[in-house]
């Protein structure tokens, strides 16, 4: 037995027990030690899914995550006891797309906290082996966690490619919108505007690195004198495509992230079309782990003063409420399930 957090669909969320299922061939037992509440999980909470993709039975959300091995993995040269982190996305390498390299585009994927594959807001888990991520020793359980939403980050910015000392405009400052902004700065684009209509994520944009931010897009449109040449969205807002499109300059560039509510997005098309814009959707991301370990490692980001709030599986529904309604002081949420 062991203890999950169960959203049964739109804004129902309870802690319950959880018969943990026999373990299959190729998979590891861990002992869950913290787990990060993404967009896309208040997503799962506010909207019981995203898309096609909907919550028909209790489900356990959970996809950045890492924790301590029951056992030995010899052919990864990891002992019982060892702090891993899991890549939740589980593809089949068989279709046209992972043969491609593309494992984030795979149709057949096991993505580890989308329904229907139960996640890791519970105390014990059975993990792929394939999907262990060795760390280096001096990482925690927090590091382990921020490893996928910095991944994610990362993989827009390459989506991106920034060119050197380009001014770029962030759209969203939560916490993937708050990485991108650190992954930009690392990596030679020149001013980063920002903008988010919450104040403290504003504070915490600037604190991370920004060099202007902004309640809405219009500031950025108009500190850019009519838009930036590449635009970086990161919001769960429907007008997020629209305010991305309006911030770009003409010819530019734009990478969306974000999910919006409801799953609609609105815009005009001229202002799209009028302009050229070179459009790309970013999907969860390619295999940028090494890269985010390095990042990490390296100290080019800064992940820890965006985990705003540390959590116990008990208080996890009522925290799920204060995130929907936007309550302040909330950027990254860990729910921490074991501690050490
Ligand atoms: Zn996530
Ligand atoms: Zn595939």
């Amino acid at each position: 037995m062991s203890r999950a957090l169960f959203v049964d669909g739109a804004n129902k969320a309870r802690v319950a027990q959880f018969n943990l299922r026999e373990g299959r061939a190729g998979e590891v037992l861990m002992d869950v030690a913290s787990v990060g509440l993404c967009g896309s999980d208040l997503h799962y909470f506010k909207d019981g899914g995203i898309g096609a993709t909907v919550i028909k039975e209790p489900f356990v959300p959970g996809h950045e995550f890492g924790g301590y091995l029951c056992e030995d993995v010899e052919e990864l040269g990891l002992t019982r006891g060892q702090l891993v982190a899991v890549d939740p996305n589980k593809a089949c390498g068989q279709c046209d797309w992972c043969r491609e390299g593309h494992h984030n585009l795979c149709p057949n994927v096991e993505f580890i906290g989308a329904p229907p594959f139960d996640g890791a807001m519970t105390e014990r888990i059975w993990a792929p082996r394939s999907q262990l991520v060795a760390l280096p020793v001096s990482f925690d359980a927090l590091d382990a966690v921020m490893l996928e939403p910095l991944g994610v980050a990362i993989h827009a910015v390459k989506l991106a490619k920034p060119r050197m000392l380009e001014r770029v405009a962030v759209l969203g400052c939560g916490s993937i919108g708050l990485l991108i902004i650190q992954v930009l700065k690392a990596t030679g684009a020149g001013q980063v505007l920002a903008c988010d209509p919450l104040a403290h994520r504003r504070a915490m944009a600037e604190r991370i690195g920004a060099d202007r931010v902004g309640e809405t897009a219009a500031d950025l449109i108009e500190w850019s004198k009519g838009g930036c040449p590449l635009v970086m969205e990161a919001t769960n807002s429907p007008f997020g495509f629209r305010d991305a499109v309006t911030a770009t300059r003409i010819g530019g560039r734009v990478v969306l992230v974000g999910i919006p509510d409801g799953d609609i997005y609105a815009l005009p098309a001229a202002d799209a079309r009028r302009r050229g814009l070179n459009i790309k959707f970013a999907r969860r991301m390619g295999d940028v782990y090494p890269l985010a370990i390095e990042f990490l490692a390296a100290g080019k980001v800064d992940v820890r003063s965006i985990v705003t709030h540390r959590i116990g599986l008990e208080e996890t529904p009522g925290v799920l409420t204060a995130l929907a309604e936007n309550a302040p002081g909330y950027v990254k949420v860990l729910v921490d399930l074991k501690r050490t």
